[in-house]
């Protein structure tokens, strides 16, 4: 799994800088899609093959008992205890303040590991400069300038260095879904409308409050995994977990599956919570199925209102299928299958170079791209990249200057030709099959809709 870093410290030390920093290296399916909404404090990262999640956590005043600053620190709190790793941020300039004090207690009390990070040292002797955090108790100073990018590769490298490289889960052999949505829309009703009827082969309690479960059941002679981000309320179990939302789980959680299946709740309105959960899945590249759930419960204008929500807040999801489903009587649950099995199977396709460049060559056929200049970009072939979300890389020669608009048509087409849906796709072009050039890797696709793309 992805570890999860969290960023700590009292305001002004230059968390979010950092935060920005860390999360540069933007998935280009998502680049800015109208509708997204991008949450500021959530994002995800790599050093060289190491991805990670990061969470800025927003000023810590740890003094304060009520208030928006309250809410804060027990946002704070709440995720030191669910990151895998902290980092401490501290200001080298200012030296150390009682604040940084009584935040250094908390943390001295959590079992995670924390990193000391004393920022704003650039043009500043590091060793004189780390020397007056050691007094926070809590190992060896590291120092960095997250506005000039000092230190900050290594310290990463070194908190990412007790974690496990997640391997890409390529033998996955059956779909392993996760239910994800924000609180009381029916997530746990949800999983025990599908586990009710099923033989469930293997069960794990959850470690802390903040992991999934995992459960492992069968449906019509086909293997599942469930990831229950809720925790299970089952029938006849004496065990309730209680449910405390938690944005990590969630991220962790869609990171992990294939199909993530995003449970709306009918009843009420599409929230920026609910977007951003929607955010997380399409930022991962996973394939989705959405459950609107309590349908029977709403009336015709609740319907209409969430038919219209919907098409306006999460548009960005059109390549998923929705299902209008009530969990509380098992209605559309089968249903909802079809889509997890159809939207695993895109996801996990494996199309072959031939046929590929053959719905290639269909689609020039069909259109050519347009001239750009003097050049008409010249594509001669297409390769699989990757699965899940599958990437399609096409080859050949001045692709640069392929405009968005044709891209679009591309993914389209491939959606299309190989009956894509449920998964997003990724296109990207490499360039020029030149033997010299060893800066032969695809280039990321850049957002279509992005006004930087006009030169
Ligand atoms: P936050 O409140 O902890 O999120 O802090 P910000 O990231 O908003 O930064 C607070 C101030 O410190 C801003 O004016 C930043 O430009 C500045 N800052 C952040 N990082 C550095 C750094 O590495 N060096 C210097 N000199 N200033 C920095
Ligand atoms: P979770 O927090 O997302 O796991 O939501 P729960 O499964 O605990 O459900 C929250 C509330 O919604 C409970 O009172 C459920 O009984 C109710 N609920 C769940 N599914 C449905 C449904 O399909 N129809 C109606 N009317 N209520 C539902």
């Amino acid at each position: 799994m992805k570890p999860t870093i969290a960023l700590v410290g009292r305001p002004n030390v230059g968390k979010s800088t950092l935060f920005n920093r860390l999360t540069k290296t933007r998935d280009a399916l998502v680049a800015d899609q109208p509708g997204l909404t991008r949450d500021r404090h959530y994002g995800h990262g790599k050093v060289g093959e190491k991805p990670y999640f990061v969470v800025d956590t927003g000023g810590f005043e740890p003094v304060v008992d009520e208030g928006i600053m309250f809410e804060m620190a027990r946002q704070t709190l709440q995720a030191v205890d669910e990151a895998d790793a902290i980092v401490f941020i501290v200001d080298g300039r200012v030296g150390i303040t009682p604040q940084d004090k009584i935040i250094a207690q908390r943390l001295r009390q959590t079992d995670r590991p924390v990193w000391v990070a004393v920022n704003k040292v650039e043009g500043m002797n590091r060793g004189v400069v780390t020397a007056d955090f050691f007094e926070l108790g809590l190992g060896d100073p590291v120092a960095i300038s997250g506005s000039h990018g000092e230190g900050v590769r290594d310290l990463i490298n070194e908190v990412l260095e007790r974690f496990e490289v997640p391997v890409e889960d390529e033998e996955a052999d059956h779909p392993k879904f996760a239910i994800v949505g924000r609180p009381n829309v029916g997530k746990s009703t949800l999983v025990n409308a599908v586990l009710g009827e099923e033989r469930v082969i293997a069960f794990d309690q959850p470690g802390t409050t903040r992991d999934s479960v995992y459960i492992d059941f069968e449906r019509g002679g086909q293997q599942y995994t469930i990831i229950d981000t809720a925790g299970v309320r089952r029938r006849g179990k004496v065990t309730e977990i209680i449910e405390k939302f938690s944005v990590i789980k969630t991220m962790q959680a869609i990171e992990d599956a294939n199909v993530a299946v995003l449970v709306l709740d009918a009843t009420q309105e599409v929230s920026d919570q609910d977007a951003k959960v929607a955010s997380f899945v399409l930022e991962t590249g996973r394939a989705l199925v959405v459950a609107v759930n309590k349908w029977e419960a709403a009336d015709t204008e609740q319907r209409d209102r969430i038919k219209r929500e919907i098409s306006r807040k999460l548009g960005f999801l059109e390549f998923a299928r929705f299902h209008y489903i009530s969990a509380l009587a098992g209605q559309g649950v089968a249903d909802l299958f079809k889509s997890i099995d159809a939207a695993y199977e895109a996801a996990m396709i494996k199309i072959p170079t031939p046929k590929l460049t053959r719905a290639l060559q269909i689609a020039i056929e069909r259109q050519q791209p347009p001239i750009s200049g003097k050049v008409r970009p010249k594509m001669r072939y297409a390769h699989q990249g990757g699965s899940n979300p599958p990437v399609i890389v096409i080859h050949g020669n001045a692709l640069d200057e392929v405009p968005a608009s044709y891209w679009r048509y591309l993914e389209h087409c491939f959606m299309k030709t190989f009956k894509l849906q449920g998964t997003p796709l990724q296109v990207q072009f490499k360039r020029g099959e030149n033997p010299f050039d060893t800066q032969d890797k695809p280039r990321a696709k850049p957002n279509p809709r992005s006004k930087m793309r006009g030169r």
